[in-house]
């Protein structure tokens, strides 16, 4: 077996019942397109094997793609070699994808933004940090509440699932795991909308403590807040993502161009 590479984050799985429940939540059936990222030694890929007749993986050490081309030959596997922040799922099908990965814990905030712009996905079972889960799912005005939960809930359903110990891993991480589900809904944020809503959530949460009326002052004056019905004084970190899209979607009467009615 290849030297395990720290800057890879490689942790593998030997725990074959929990290979065994990640591959069966992934709920891929036969005939959809399924892609694995980090296939590492191959352990969940010989998992997803038995329920799939093909299946795309994504890996970037080429000392582990030499060892996964010889284990699983091509038909039945196609492996992309390189870095998946760089990779378009979307090249290897257009629609319906279901993307599965114990993934290297190091990219995995960056990687869930990456995934999130690509339209041709329809499920994500990720192991992932405890933590990362816990921000994913978190509700307004809790600890783990902030930008990434907004970003992620306003583009898909989240679904926490099982723990994993680190003990399931070689070698074992200093941290808890946890599976997560994540399902995109398309069109949450209406698409004219998107990039306003991203500015606002980054600006709102770069100063998390600060009333609304200040963090976001550049962008709403007092008669805005009135119309929208949200309180200036509420912070950031209670806005569930349905009200970040509503302050996204907002124009004033100016921008509108509405005309005051004219006095007669
Ligand atoms: N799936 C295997 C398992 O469960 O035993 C390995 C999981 S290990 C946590 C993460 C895997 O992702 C490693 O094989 C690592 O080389 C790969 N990896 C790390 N960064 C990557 C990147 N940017 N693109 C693609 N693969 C990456």
């Amino acid at each position: 077996m290849a030297v395990l590479k720290k800057r890879f984050g490689q942790h593998f799985l030997h725990d074959e019942g929990v290979l065994q429940r990640i591959a069966s939540a992934c709920l891929a059936a036969p005939g959809e397109q399924t892609v694995e990222i980090g296939p590492g030694g191959g352990a969940l890929t010989a998992h997803l094997l038995q329920r799939l007749e093909r299946l795309h993986v994504i890996e970037i050490d080429r000392d582990l793609v030499a060892d996964l081309g010889r284990r699983f030959p091509p038909p039945r596997v196609t492996i992309h070699e390189g870095d998946v922040l760089r990779f378009s799922l979307c090249e290897i099908g257009a629609s319906g994808l279901r993307v599965v990965g114990n993934l290297p814990y190091n990219i995995s905030t960056p990687l869930i933004f990456h995934l999130l712009d690509q339209p041709c996905i329809q499920s994500m079972v990720f192991l992932l940090q405890k933590e990362v889960v816990d921000r994913l799912a978190a509700a307004p005005c809790g600890p783990d509440y902030g930008r990434l939960s907004v970003m992620v809930q306003a583009r898909c359903d989240v679904a926490p699932l099982f723990a994993v110990s680190a003990q399931a891993f070689t070698p074992p991480p200093k941290v808890e795991s946890r599976l997560v589900y994540l399902r995109p809904i398309p069109h949450r944020i209406p698409a004219p909308d998107a990039v306003r809503f991203a500015k606002l959530v980054a600006t709102a949460f770069s100063q998390r403590r600060k009333m609304l009326r200040h963090s976001l002052k550049a962008y709403f004056a007092a008669d805005d807040w009135r119309a929208l019905g949200i309180d200036p004084t509420r912070r950031a970190e209670t806005l569930a993502f349905e009200e970040f899209a509503m302050l996204a979607a907002y124009r004033s009467p100016a921008e509108a161009g509405v005309q005051e009615p004219s006095t007669p």
